[in-house]
């Protein structure tokens, strides 16, 4: 057993890591590069007491005699065979003592109890917090007005504010309240988060002037720039793009011409497919890095291969500032649509997709940090899922009429708004149920063997459900666990494809 188990042991290579902006980016990679500095060490006592398998110890089954040791507290992830799993589950005592001890210094067993386990993370998590979240992602949606109509808009929602509501725009002075909210709020933090801006649509033409001057103030307080865009108004905002310091350009484009125009089509049903390839290729002769997102759902899914191959025919997979990725559409705050996945069967239609070799090309190196699991796999330092996503942590939405927001798919609903900045900085009761909602306070994450996998789900979808963001929403975590992180082992990370 033994030597099967040596042999067994893979050292996984680093494939990527981009900071991709999806719909939610996560704060994974700083907390990763916080664990790996050795500011702090993961509380996991090694002892010689009674052993027993770490309550956060996950065996998954990647093949026939194979299967992946996850341990959430550690990070630890290891390849093992059925024989280690049978000894997990039966009596330690019987163990090989080399495979006792390599079990017990990666965190598999252990001699603590699961209350004292869960209590080490909770304190781990009080000391690291404030390195995680003090540096904050601020968001700012300039308007919220837009000039696409795409079918699945979530922020479709908000047209029955009226037409004045979603078109005020920031002016010059409400500018001056968001850097004065800003500078408050980035008081004394080294490294600044690039500003994002986010909509509505921020390249609207009318509003160059509005966004050239909150890019030189950007500018000169330090900060990079980020645009989530349609991508449909490039030409316009070139000069201010060549000028400023730009971390990146995310752009949507949803399959071939017919499909995406579709989709993605203007107030009077134009198309906008050809001038956002053109915005693309402009961007790539400025060699100005660029995400584009293609957003999945049951409707265009069957063309995503024909897409990918449209990509290769124009050598964008192989541009190194250009960055292909997969984004599911989810049925929440999309005003119903019907066509979305729910966030399991999506699942299940993404990684159907790597059956075809150009979909797997493109989108190979677009696949990341879908799951924290992932960047184990890799071997990089590890993040416990604390919460389930920037929302409770550093991510920050400035918006056309002076609130705040932390949620991607919360703007504009005032029942989630957690605060002001004009005409200054100021939180509401909002702000505290967002930051401390954890696997630590809500109270079936407390016992759940996947909490530091999970984070205890999607805040928004829990409001959705429950009227209340303070109740888990599960389903998701084991269902990614099971079926996602196997394909990601297999198919991604050791380079296989179900047809190679
Ligand atoms: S949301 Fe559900 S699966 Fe996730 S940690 Fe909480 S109880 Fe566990
Ligand atoms: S709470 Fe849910 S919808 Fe909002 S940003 Fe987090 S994952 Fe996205």
């Amino acid at each position: 057993m033994h030597e099967n188990f040596s042999r067994k042991k893979y050292a996984f290579q680093w494939l990527t890591n981009h900071i991709s902006m999806k719909c939610h980016p996560s704060p994974y990679w700083r907390t990763a590069t916080l664990l790996s500095t050795g500011e702090e060490e993961l509380p996991i006592s090694v002892g010689v007491n009674i052993m027993r398998m770490s309550t956060y110890c996950i065996a998954v089954q990647a093949d026939e005699d194979e299967y992946l040791l996850i341990n959430s507290l550690t990070g630890a992830v290891d390849v093992v065979d059925t024989d280690v799993i049978n000894l997990l589950q039966t009596d330690l005592s019987q163990g090989d003592p080399s495979i006792l001890n390599f079990l017990q210094e990666r965190g598999h067993i252990t001699d603590a109890s699961s209350q004292e386990e869960f209590s080490h993370m909770e304190d781990f998590y009080r000391g690291v917090r404030p390195g995680i979240c003090n540096r904050k992602r601020h968001i700012i949606i300039p308007t919220y007005k837009c000039n696409l109509r795409c079918t699945y808009c979530w922020e479709s929602a908000l047209y029955k504010n009226g037409a004045s509501w979603m078109e005020k725009t920031l002016s010059f002075q409400e500018v001056d309240s968001l850097f004065e909210a800003v500078g408050e709020l980035d008081k004394g933090v080294q490294q600044l988060e690039p500003l994002i801006y986010f909509g509505g649509e921020p390249m609207l033409p009318e509003n160059v002037n509005l966004i050239a001057h909150m890019m030189k103030e950007g500018t000169e307080r330090g900060y990079e720039h980020y645009f989530v865009t349609n991508g449909v108004t490039i030409p316009d905002y070139l000069d201010l793009l060549v000028s400023h310091p730009i971390k990146g350009i995310q752009i949507t484009v949803d399959g071939m011409q017919s499909t995406h125009d579709s989709r993605r089509k203007g107030p009077r049903g134009e198309g906008s497919f050809h001038r956002i390839v053109e915005g693309v290729e402009l961007l790539r002769d400025h060699s100005i890095k660029t995400y584009i997102r293609v957003n999945v759902d049951k409707l265009n899914i069957n063309s995503i291969g024909e897409l990918a191959s449209f990509f290769k025919e124009y050598g964008w997979h192989d541009d190194a500032y250009l960055t292909m990725y997969l984004a599911p559409v989810f049925p929440h705050g999309c005003g119903g649509y019907s066509k979305a996945f729910t966030r399991e069967a999506s699942i299940s239609g993404l990684i159907s997709l790597w059956n075809n070799h150009d979909v797997w090309d493109v989108f190979k190196k677009g696949i990341s940090d879908f799951h924290p699991v992932e960047s184990a796999l890799r071997g990089e330092a590890w993040s416990p899922q604390f919460f389930n996503c920037g929302a409770h942590c550093d991510q920050l939405f400035f918006d056309a009429h002076g609130s705040i927001y932390t949620c991607w798919e919360a703007v504009g609903e005032t029942q989630h708004c957690v605060g002001r900045f004009i005409p200054h900085l100021q939180f509401n009761e909002n702000y505290k149920k967002w930051m401390e909602r954890t696997v630590f306070t809500i109270e079936k994450c407390r016992s759940c063997e996947l909490a530091f996998l999970c984070g205890g789900g999607c805040a928004y979808d829990a409001y959705e459900q429950h009227h209340t963001i303070s109740e888990p929403t599960c389903g998701h975590a084991e269902k990614v666990l099971r079926e996602y992180i196997p394909f990601y082992y297999n198919y991604v990370l050791r380079g296989n494809s179900h047809s190679k």
